[in-house]
């Protein structure tokens, strides 16, 4: 059996590139991270082999017994990392990615056009929290539930949960979503309990992006006051690319979600589970509950406190004003210019951060700001002076898309695109200093 760069040398140089892309680059994007050489020597191993369909002990295929000493251990540190109680709560480490994850919860706990309420995706939630334009149900949660998203106060920047409030008592969901993909502060769980519970309505976290922060104590602990909370594993919890589903062990609202879970997740939408991701996430849940990893999530934050503070002395106006986590959302808005521009300029210096929508958003298709977060460059030692010296860095950028202004967009991409690229274009000697 040969080696991958003699098997095939196409697909070798392509990961060397994407290798050296990484290593190059200020990793800024606020849901990746760099997970460490021991899980991907977990995702690169024989694991990948072995069909295992069913739970540990209760297998479809036989050769199951230490894929069945993986998954318990997995399902073990999953509970101690969020320091939970095994008589109370069970966790699913099988499902493949963060969006099956939550169709999984879904299909266990609803009927078809049942209603649900997540955070609107334009004012920061995620696609497979139920969004929907007012021309498309685009995401397959908004076609099989009838979604009526809660959204932010657009002058404060925080969840609207008088309005939430309102809206649930007159739209009865069966299920409250929190959670969000681009929300720079906590989530108020106990209202958000008292309002799922005036209606009758379970209560879901998903933690996807601020699961590491969770684990580390870092922020709020949606444990105590949520049925059902949902997490992806690969952003600040560092780990492989998937995801796992906590569920409450008593029956809520006369449903037993531990049955009802994990048959949604098998028979109902997967196949064999992915044990090549069970065995990184197991890897992974050990450092979760080391001193280091605690250490690295406080500085995730103070990081990103650091950065926001930076942004906001060079006069940019952030979503909220700042951030409990370890994110920014920066509002381009009031310089006449948009996220998308800017997140190709910064690009092209390798400064890798996305354009997103801020509340008051007209069109997703050029949003009006960009996210950045701190986890990824964290991970590779930055500290406060160094993210200081990166929110310098967009700012360039930012002047840079500015001064362009005048070129873009449209027709005149192209000689916009030449300006940038020809002309002494500083950003690129610093960061590869
Ligand atoms: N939930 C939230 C809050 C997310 O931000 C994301 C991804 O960005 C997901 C779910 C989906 O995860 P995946 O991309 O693994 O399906």
């Amino acid at each position: 059996d040969h080696g991958l760069s003699e098997a095939d040398p196409d697909v070798r140089s392509i990961i060397d590139k994407e290798k050296q892309r990484q290593f190059k680059s200020l990793e800024l994007i606020a849901s990746e991270n760099f997970t460490s050489r021991a899980v991907m020597e977990a995702v690169g191993s024989c694991l990948t082999n072995k069909y295992s369909e069913g739970l540990p002990g209760k297998r479809y295929y036989g050769g199951n017994e230490h894929i069945d000493e993986l998954e318990t251990l997995c399902q073990q540190r999953a509970l101690a990392a969020f320091r939970l109680d095994k008589n109370k709560w069970g966790v699913n480490v099988q499902p493949l990615s963060g969006s099956p994850a939550n169709f999984e919860v879904y299909t266990a706990i609803l009927n078809p056009h049942d209603r649900i309420m997540g955070l609107d995706l334009p004012h920061g939630g995620h696609l497979s929290h139920g969004f929907m334009t007012p021309k498309r149900r685009v995401s397959g949660t908004s076609i099989y539930f009838e979604s009526m998203p809660y959204r932010l106060d657009e002058t404060t920047g925080i969840v609207d949960y008088d309005m939430l409030e309102k809206t649930a008592n007159l739209f009865r969901p069966k299920l409250i979503i929190a959670g969000a993909s681009a929300y720079p502060r906590d989530f108020d769980y106990p209202r958000m309990r008292k309002i799922a519970d005036a209606v009758g309505a379970f209560l879901m976290m998903d933690m996807a992006h601020i699961s590491g922060l969770v684990a580390a104590s870092v922020v709020a602990d949606p444990f105590e006051f949520c049925d059902i909370v949902t997490t992806t594993t690969h952003k600040s919890l560092r780990g492989p690319r998937g995801g796992m589903i906590f569920f409450r062990k008593d029956p809520v609202l006369g449903v037993d979600l531990e049955s009802a879970i994990n048959n949604a997740v098998f028979p109902g939408l997967q196949g064999g589970p992915h044990n090549h991701t069970i065995g990184g996430l197991a890897v992974c849940l050990k450092h979760a509950q080391s001193p280091e990893f605690k250490d690295y999530q406080n500085k995730v934050v103070s990081n990103c406190r650091a950065l926001a503070s930076r942004l906001v002395e060079l006069g940019y106006k952030l979503v909220s004003g700042g951030s409990d986590n370890h994110l920014v959302l920066v509002d381009l808005r009031p310089l006449g210019i948009d996220g998308a521009r800017v997140e190709k300029i910064l690009d092209m210096a390798s400064i890798t951060l996305n354009k997103n929508s801020v509340p008051g958003d007209k069109s997703a298709l050029v949003p009006g700001g960009i996210r950045i977060g701190s986890p990824a460059m964290t991970t590779r030692g930055f500290t406060e002076k160094e993210f200081i010296a990166v929110a310098d860095f967009i700012h360039e950028g930012v002047k840079i898309t500015l001064n362009a202004k005048p070129l873009a967009p449209g027709s005149k991409l192209q000689e916009f695109l030449k300006f940038v690229t020809t002309s002494d274009f500083p950003l690129i000697d610093r960061v590869s200093d």
